[in-house]
């Protein structure tokens, strides 16, 4: 059996991300299982940095391949924001709610539609420190009343485009169909079984 550790303390991502890499062979790990905290600074300005901080960091830590998911938000009236700074908009404790009033008031002032992407970038570590990386987007526009009660984060108000749902009126399986985290998924999964040698499980 092959063990991945998932470089995340996000429940939600950690609950998607099992199911995506549900795998004949494979064993899923969490940060849970790891003895002390392992504490990261995600100091980079993009995606693609944080995904690889953690996964680097996760591998070195449980002497295991470890798989990291940085993502965000990104809305075309502020420029792309709050993309990888997403987790982190408005002050530092905010809940998910709190974060969403933040969003809709910094949207309040801008002409609809709120077009924006949920953006995934996927980091696959090796404990000698070899990366690989891919990216998935899932398009929609943000809408001012919230509506659904799964997913986390944005979900309620990011409505999917071709959809009249919000992320968050999906179940977990049809989220995990479309949604960023699933493309990006999706499109490391060739190479992640050929690296953790499943491709013939
Ligand atoms: P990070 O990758 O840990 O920096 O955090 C990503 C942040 O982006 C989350 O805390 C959410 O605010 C947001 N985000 C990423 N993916 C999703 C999603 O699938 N649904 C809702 N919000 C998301």
């Amino acid at each position: 059996m092959q063990k991945l550790m998932i470089a995340s303390g996000n429940p939600g991502k950690q609950h998607e991300l099992r199911a995506l890499l549900d795998i004949p062979g494979l064993t899923l790990l969490d940060p849970s299982s790891l003895e002390g905290n392992l504490q990261i600074s995600e100091k980079g300005e993009d995606y693609a940095s944080n995904a690889k901080l953690k996964a680097s960091a996760y591998a070195r830590a449980s002497g295991m391949w470890a798989l990291a998911d940085d993502s965000g938000l990104e809305v075309d009236v502020l420029e792309g924001a709050p993309g990888p700074r997403s987790a982190r908009l408005g002050a530092p404790h905010l809940s998910d709610a709190g974060r969403r009033q933040i969003l809709l008031q910094m949207l309040h002032p801008h002409p609809r539609p709120w077009r924006a992407r949920f953006r995934s970038v996927v980091a696959l570590a090796s404990l000698d420190g070899m990366i690989d990386l891919a990216e998935g987007i899932c398009s929609g526009e943000i809408i001012a009343e919230e509506r659904g009660t799964g997913g986390f984060g944005y979900d309620p108000i990011f409505l999917i485009s071709g959809t009249d749902r919000t992320m968050a009126e999906l179940s977990m399986a049809e989220k995990n169909q479309l949604s960023h985290r699933a493309r990006a998924i999706e499109a490391l999964m060739p190479i992640l079984k050929r690296r953790l040698g499943l491709e013939r499980k």
